[in-house]
Parts: structure tokens; sequence; C-alpha cells
């Protein structure tokens, strides 16, 4: 029997020793495997038997910050539903729901609509196991019995609003690398040491798969190509074409494409080394709004921004929810609110880097905020 390695002599994470197995035996795997696998793989995987929101957890977002963040997406779908013309029967889709947090709140604002909530079936798009469980019982607590898909392609199709926080930057990405004045596919792979290590496919990657934007790059920059996030963005798109709905995607990303290693890994509010423990730290990379927008609009329906989350929040009205909830708080549940609207759309904390991009079936009119001027300055 092989005796266990003194505690600190394992350099890597359980999936870590797994992957460098598979690369061991395959060779390299490519960037959006390893992310891919970092996140989803069935037992190790970052998700899958964890729940890394809040304080004590990894990382925290915007639901998890204020509830006026799902409350104000509960008063843009009321519009949604009305501008659909109030559909009988109807879905409110949420894809990678977190806690549940954002559905709950965004309910309890739109249910003041008399009729919203009568045909509306919640779908959730999740794919780990120990989520759904928390999702069951933060919906259950709002009186909600949601139905859960592991793909968006699975949700029944009916005029449908679908909402989307911090998804897309969770779905795996391509690296391309450029040598030489050649494209490359930037692989992990092993170094001398045994330890999970980036390199570059020896072929370089046929022209035609490297977009427009990339061409005129420096020697060594790297750019990231998403063709899940494509795909997620193209089925949204044909949805609301063919049955009829909107949908809001928040994320973390740039507003045009451009070349840029994103990649990142985050434990304990903390970056991390992306290679090191692979499955005990989450891997994203920031979202390109632009690609997104295009396979959107190439799908039939129509984008509109991306704005700011600050310019969207305080155009939807967050200093008057603010002042509302106020009215019933105390002095500490004031401050809380105060803090929470601060953080939410200071250019400095998630108000500026996170976007949020708005899309309709191609007839309706122009969703909130879109439709209303932006406040003049004095
Ligand atoms: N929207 C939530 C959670 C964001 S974290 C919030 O704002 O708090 C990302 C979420 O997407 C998690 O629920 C995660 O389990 C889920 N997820 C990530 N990749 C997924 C995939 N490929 N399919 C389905 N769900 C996924």
């Amino acid at each position: 029997m092989a005796k266990p390695k003194p505690e600190g002599a394992r350099r890597t994470s359980a999936l870590g020793e797994l992957m460098a197995g598979m690369i061991a035996a395959d060779g390299p795997m490519p960037v959006d495997r390893f992310f891919a696998l970092a996140l989803g793989h069935p037992q190790h995987g970052y998700y899958m038997g964890r729940d890394p929101f809040g304080r004590s957890g990894d990382f925290i977002t915007a639901p998890e910050v204020s509830q006026m963040f799902g409350e104000l997406i509960g008063i843009w779908c009321a519009a949604g539903w009305q501008i659909m013309d109030a559909p009988a029967e109807w879905n409110l889709i949420e894809l990678g729901p977190g806690r549940g947090t954002l559905m709950a709140d965004a309910l309890r604002a739109c249910s003041v609509m008399p009729g919203l909530r009568d045909g509306l079936t919640v779908h959730l798009v999740e794919m780990s196991p120990e989520l759904r469980k928390v999702q069951g019982e933060t919906l259950q607590r709002a009186g909600v019995e949601p139905v859960w898909h592991d793909r968006l392609e699975d949700v029944p199709d009916a005029p449908s609003l679908i909402i989307a926080n911090e998804f897309f930057d969770a779905l795996p990405v391509q690296q391309i690398q450029k040598q030489a004045g050649r494209w490359h596919e930037r692989v992990v792979g092993l170094d001398a040491d045994g330890a999970l290590a980036f390199g570059l496919a020896a072929d370089p990657v046929p022209e035609a798969l490297v977009p427009g934007w990339a061409a005129g790059a420096d020697e060594g920059a790297i750019a990231e190509l998403s063709p899940a996030r494509e795909a997620v963005a193209r089925e949204i798109s044909r949805r609301i074409t063919a049955h009829m709905g909107a949908a809001l995607i928040i994320d973390y990303g740039h507003v045009r494409s451009g070349v840029g290693d994103t990649l990142q890994a985050i434990t304990k509010h903390q970056f991390a080394d992306v290679l090191s423990r692979p499955g005990e730290a989450d891997i994203t990379s920031h979202v390109d709004f632009e690609t997104l927008a295009a396979a959107i609009t190439a799908g039939g329906a129509k984008a509109y921004g991306p704005v700011t989350q600050g310019e969207f929040l305080t155009r939807m009205g967050l200093r008057e929810r603010e002042d509302m909830l106020r009215k019933r708080a105390d002095a500490r549940a004031r401050i809380r609110l105060s803090r929470g609207a601060q953080r939410l759309v200071a250019g400095n904390q998630m108000g500026q880097l996170f976007k949020v991009l708005a899309v309709t079936h191609p007839d309706m009119p122009k969703p909130a905020p879109f439709n209303i001027e932006p406040e003049k300055r004095a």
C-alpha cells in the first residue's frame, strides 16, 4: 500500500490530480475543457458540491448584496409581461439562479401586478444539485414551486421572460494566442514537475476561427472565444423571437470585443492562481457583450445596451425604491439599504464593471429603462 503523502505535500486539489492524470494519458486539454471541468465535474466541480455565496463563502453577487436588485428586476418583469400583452400562460426563466434570492425578490415585486402570477411557471436552469436544493428552499418560502432543467433548450416553449445574472461568466471560454504571427489554441498541460501549466497547441488554429477584431493584435496577445456563450445567446434569441418574450443579461465584462486574458479564479473573496486548485476556486472570465449582442441579433431578436449596472439600476428607480423601503426600516436596516445601494451602483464597486443587456422580440417596443430618457443633470 502506498504511504499517505504528508500534509502539505499535496500541491493541488483532488480535481487537479485527476486532471493531471487525464493530461498524462490524453495530452494537454484546451482551456475551455479545463474551465468546464473546474466548474462542472460531476464529483469535484466547483459548483457541484457547495454554496459559494455570501460573506463566509467565496464571492458575493448583486442579489445577495441587496433585495433591491431583485426587486427592480421584478418591476422590469412586470413591465415586460404587460408589453407581451399579459399572456395567460407564460414562463419566467432564470439561468444560474444561485441561492434563488433574485427570483424570490423579483417575484415579490412583480406580484403586485394583478393577474401576473395566474399563468406563470418559474423555470430554473441549474447544473448544481446542491444549489437546486437551496433554490427550492428559498422559493418554497416565497410560495413558488419551480421546475428545474439542465439546459435552456429543455424549457417548454411559451412567451418567456429570461433573467441571467452572473451566468454567462461561468460558461467556458477558449483562448487563442498569437505566436510568430499565427494564432494557436491555449492549452493546459504539465510542467517538468508534473504540475498543471499553460502551453500552446503546436498547430495553428484555422484562420476562419480568428475573429476580425483580433486580426491586427500584437505578438503574444490572447483572444477569448466562447461558442458556449454564443449558443445560449442564440437560444435566448430563438425562443423570444418564436414565442414572444424578453431577456435581461447582467454580467461583468466589456462593451466592445478586444484582446486580453480575463480568465480568473476567486476564492474567499481573493484572486487566486487559475491552475493551482481547480474545483476549489470559482473560475470565470469577462463577458464580451459585443459578441453576445451580435449572436442575439443574428437569432432575430433585438438587443438594447449594454448599459452599466449603475445606469440601469438608477434609471429603473433604485433611489426611489430605497426611499420607500427606508420609511419602514429601523436604523440598522437603513444603513444596510444605503450601503447595498451604494455597492450596486458605485463606479468603483459593481456599478461600472457590470453591464446590462436587454433583449426583446423584434415587434416589441423598447424595454425599460431604454424607453425612458436618462435623468437630465442640473
Ligand atoms: N445568479 C446567481 C448565481 C450566479 S453564480 C446570483 O446572482 O447570485 C452562477 C450560477 O450558474 C450558479 O447557480 C451555477 O451553479 C450556475 N451554473 C454555472 N454554469 C452552469 C451551466 N453550465 N449550466 C447550468 N447552470 C450553471
